[in-house]
C-alpha cells in the first residue's frame, strides 16, 4: 500500500506557524549524523523515527543504526526496497514503503528522548529529482525544502505523523507504537507539550561537538579534493607540454631528445634516460640523456639489460619498478651486478618506466637520482613518468610509420622509374625494328625493279629487326613467367658438357656471319665433373646468355673463357670470364636488374634487352643456386659465376652420353659436343 501525501505538508498542515528553508543534501547529512550521534552518546532511551527515501542510503548507514538499536528498542527505519530491504522486527523496526509513496521523495529523522528532542523533516525540491545514473555527480547539489529544530512540540508532531504512517504500513506494531505514544507523551495536547517543552533539560553539547567534528571532516576532505585537482592539473599541463614538444617532430631522435630533457627538467632529476630496447636485449647504448647535477654522463656507454634484475623485473611484470633507497632496497643489495652499476653511477634512486606498444616493450625511461640523499617517488610523479612513457611510445611509432611511409614512397618512385624505363625500352626496342621492316617492304613493293642485291640486304634486314622484336618479346614473357611463379620445372641429372655445347651452338647459329668475328672461346672443363641437377632446358638459357654476353661485350681480338670446378660435394661453380670492356665496380649487383643497360636503352649499339642477366638471376636462384658478377673495373673484362647443385649419388659419376632436353630454341642447331672433354679447349 502507498500512502501518496506528504508528511511535510501534514506537518505544516497541523502547525501553520511554520515556516520551511532550503537544505543543502550536505547539511542534512552532517545534520543527521549529528542527531544519530547524539543518541549513541546519551545514556537515554530515545525513539528514533528514520526515513530514508531509498535502500541504498539506508545502507550506507545501517552499521549506525544497529549500534543505535543496541541503546534503544523504539527505533523505526523507513525506506523504499530496492535488493533486500523489506518489512521486519529483527534489529530495529524496518518498514518498507512503495517507491511511489510520498516518503520517497521526503527525507526524516525524529530523536525523542526524555530530556531533548531534534527533528529533521524535509521534502526534496521538485526538478531537483535526478536519474539514478546521474545520482553520483549530482548528489551534492540536491536541494531539500524543510524544517530542522530542537523543539519538542514540532519533534513531537512529527514522531505522532510518522508513526501513524507505521501503522498503516505495518499494523501488528499496533502495541509498540502504542507503547512509544506513551513513553514519549506523543499523545498529549499541544498546550501540554508546549508547557513540556519549557522543562525539557537539552543538553546540545554532544550534538555540536558532532557536527562541528562533521563539518571538519568535511572541509578536510574539500581541501584533499582540492589538492588533488590541483596536482593533476599541474600534471595534466606538463604532460600536455611535454606531449606538445614531442609531437612536433617526426624524427625518432628529436623526439627522444625532447622527451628526455622535458621529462628530466620537470622532475627535476639527477639523471633521466630514455632508450629503445626489446624484452630480450642484452644491453642498451644510451644515446639520449638528461643531466641534472654534476654527475656522470652515460651517453655513450653500452648500459646492461639482461644482467639488471629491475630490467627483468620490469620484462616480467610490465610494470614501472621504483626504488627509493638503493642502500635498503634488497633488489640491489643483492646483487652483486647492481651494486657495482649503482657505486660506479652513484645512483641512490632510481625509477624505470616500460615504454610498451600493444604490451611488448620497445623501450625505457629511467630517472636517477644520485648522491647521498634517497628520493621518495611520489605517486604523482610516477603517473606523470607513466604518462610521457606512453606518449614517447606513441610518437615513436608515428615516426617510425611516417618513415616507413618514405620507404614505401622511394619503392613506389622505383617502380615508377621501371614502369618509364620499360615504356622507353619497348618503344625503343619496337619501333625502331618495325619503322625498318616497314621501310623495307614498303621500297621492295614501290620498286619492282631494284636490282637483286639490293633486294637481298632490304630483305635481311628485315628479317634481322623482325628477330630482334622477336627477342625482346621472348624475354619479357621468359622473365614474366619467372616472376610470377608459372614455370614448370623438369629437374634431372645432366651432363655439364651437353649443355654447354648446346649453349655454345646456340650463341653462333645467333651470331650473325657479316658481323666481326666472335672473340675466342676456350673451354675449361675437367672430363670427371659429376652431373648436376636442373632443368636442362633453362641450364641452356643461362649459359648462352652469359657466353652471349661475354661475346658481345670482347671486341673481337678478346677471349671468352668458360670454366666449372666443384665447389665443396654439393655444388658445382661455373665461370664465364672474359677480356672485355668490364663492369665498374658499383654496378656488380647492379647489372641483374631489369632493364640494367650501361650505356642506356636508347644508345646501345649491341642490341639486347636488358633482361638477360634479370633472366638468368630468376632461373639460377629457382634451382637454389646463386649467380654473382665479378670485374677488375673498365677494360678489364668481367667473370659470371654461377652455382648449380650435383646430382645426388653423382658426385664422380659421368654419364656418357644423356642429353639434355632439346625443347628450348637455343637448344637446336649445332649439337657437336667432342671438344667439351678437352680439358683446356679452343673454339672455333
Ligand atoms: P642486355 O640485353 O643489355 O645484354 P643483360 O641483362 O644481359 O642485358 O645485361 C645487362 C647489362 O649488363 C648489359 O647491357 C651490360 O651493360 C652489362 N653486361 C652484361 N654482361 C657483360 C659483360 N660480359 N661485360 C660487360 N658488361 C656486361
Amino acid at each position: 500500500m502507498s500512502i501518496p501525501t506528504s508528511v511535510l505538508e501534514e506537518l505544516l498542515h497541523a502547525l501553520p506557524l511554520l515556516r520551511t528553508q532550503i537544505y543543502f543534501k550536505s547539511s542534512l547529512t552532517a545534520l543527521s549524523h549529528a542527531m544519530e550521534d547524539q543518541v549513541l552518546a546519551g545514556a537515554d532511551r530515545a525513539l528514533v523515527i528514520a526515513c530514508f527515501q531509498r535502500e541504498r542510503f539506508y545502507r550506507q548507514e545501517a552499521h549506525r543504526y544497529r549500534r543505535i538499536s543496541n541503546k534503544t528498542d523504539q527505533v523505526y527505519v523507513l525506506a523504499a526496497p530496492e535488493t533486500e530491504f523489506q518489512n521486519s522486527s529483527q534489529i530495529q523496526e524496518a518498514i518498507a514503503f512503495e517507491p511511489d509513496d510520498g516518503l520517497a521523495k521526503e527525507w526524516h529523522l525524529v530523536v525523542l528522548a526524555p530530556n531533548y528532542s531534534t527533528c529533521l523533516v524535509c521534502r526534496e525540491k521538485e526538478g531537483a529529482v535526478v536519474k539514478p545514473s546521474e545520482l553520483q555527480s549530482m548528489d551534492q547539489s540536491r536541494r531539500f525544502e524543510g524544517i530542522w529544530t530542537f523543539d519538542r512540540q514540532v519533534s513531537s508532531t512529527v514522531a505522532r505523523l510518522l508513526l501513524e504512517r507505521v501503522r498503516v504500513y505495518r499494523p501488528e506494531l499496533e502495541e509498540k507504537i502504542e507503547r512509544a505514544i506513551a513513553t514519549y507523551r506523543l499523545s498529549e495536547s499541544d498546550k501540554a507539550l508546549e508547557a513540556a517543552a519549557r522543562f525539557q533539560d537539552v543538553d546540545p553539547g554532544p550534538f555540536v561537538q558532532r557536527l562541528v567534528t562533521y563539518l571538519q571532516a568535511g572541509q578536510h576532505k574539500l581541501v584533499k579534493t582540492y589538492r588533488s585537482i590541483a596536482a593533476q592539473e599541474r600534471r595534466e599541463r606538463l604532460v600536455n607540454s611535454i606531449t606538445t614538444a614531442i609531437r612536433q617532430s617526426l624524427n625518432p631522435a628529436d623526439i627522444f631528445q625532447v622527451a628526455v630533457r622535458e621529462l628530466g627538467g620537470a622532475l627535476d632529476v639527477c639523471r633521466c634516460l630514455i632508450y629503445r630496447c626489446k624484452a630480450t636485449d642484452q644491453e642498451a647504448a644510451i644515446a639520449y640523456e638528461f643531466l641534472g647535477r654534476s654527475v656522470k654522463s652515460l651517453t655513450g656507454e653500452v648500459w646492461p639489460l639482461q644482467e639488471n634484475p629491475l630490467f627483468q623485473e620490469v620484462v616480467a611484470s610490465g610494470e614501472r619498478v621504483a626504488v627509493e633507497n638503493i642502500r635498503t632496497d634488497s633488489r640491489i643489495t643483492g646483487s652483486k651486478r647492481l651494486m657495482t652499476l649503482v657505486q660506479e653511477w652513484e645512483i641512490q634512486s632510481w625509477l624505470m618506466v616500460p615504454v610498451l606498444y600493444q604490451n611488448q616493450l620497445v623501450g625505457m625511461v629511467e630517472l636517477h637520482h644520485c648522491g647521498c640523499e634517497y628520493r621518495e617517488w611520489d605517486a604523482e610523479e610516477l603517473t606523470m613518468v607513466e604518462a610521457i612513457a606512453t606518449q614517447v611510445g606513441v610518437a615513436t611509432l608515428q615516426a617510425e610509420a611516417y618513415a616507413n611511409l618514405g620507404d614505401l614512397n622511394e619503392q613506389l618512385a622505383a617502380l615508377d622509374r621501371t614502369r618509364s624505363n620499360l615504356i622507353a625500352i619497348t618503344g625503343h626496342e619496337l619501333r625502331t625494328p618495325l619503322s625498318t621492316i616497314q621501310v623495307c617492304l614498303e621500297s621492295l613493293a614501290s620498286d619492282p625493279d631494284m636490282p637483286p642485291e639490293l633486294r637481298q640486304v632490304m630483305l635481311s634486314t628485315a628479317l634481322d629487326d623482325a628477330e630482334r622484336m622477336r627477342t625482346l618479346v621472348q624475354d619479357f614473357l621468359t622473365l614474366s613467367r619467372l616472376e610470377s611463379g608459372r614455370v614448370e620445372w623438369n629437374t634431372e641429372a645432366l651432363p655439364l658438357h651437353e649443355c654447354l655445347s648446346l649453349a655454345i651452338s646456340s650463341v653462333r647459329t645467333r651470331t650473325n656471319p657479316e658481323a666481326a668475328a666472335l672473340p675466342t672461346l676456350i673451354l675449361e672443363v675437367p672430363e670427371d665433373l659429376p652431373l648436376v641437377r636442373a632443368d636442362g632446358e633453362w641450364l641452356v638459357e643461362v649459359l648462352s646468355k652469359l657466353i652471349d654476353n661475354a661475346c658481345k661485350f670482347t671486341p673481337s681480338g678478346g677471349k671468352v673463357t668458360i670454366l666449372a670446378q666443384t665447389r665443396g660435394d654439393r655444388e658445382l661453380e661455373v665461370k664465364v670470364a672474359d677480356t672485355g670492356r668490364g663492369i665498374s665496380r658499383d654496378r656488380l649487383e647492379t647489372v641483374f636488374d631489369r632493364f640494367y643497360q650501361e650505356e642506356g636503352a636508347l644508345r646501345r649499339s649491341t642490341g639486347g634487352t636488358g633482361l638477360g642477366l634479370a633472366i638468368c638471376r630468376q632461373i639460377v636462384t629457382g634451382w637454389g643456386g646463386q649467380i654473382w658478377a665479378k670485374s677488375g673495373g673498365k677494360d678489364c673484362g668481367s667473370q659470371f659465376h654461377f652455382t648449380i647443385p650435383i646430382a645426388p649419388d653423382s658426385a664422380s659419376e659421368v654419364t656418357p652420353n644423356p642429353s639434355p632436353r632439346s625443347k628450348s630454341k637455343s637448344s637446336k642447331g649445332d649439337r657437336s659436343s667432342g671438344s667439351s672433354r678437352n680439358r683446356r679447349t679452343p673454339i672455333g
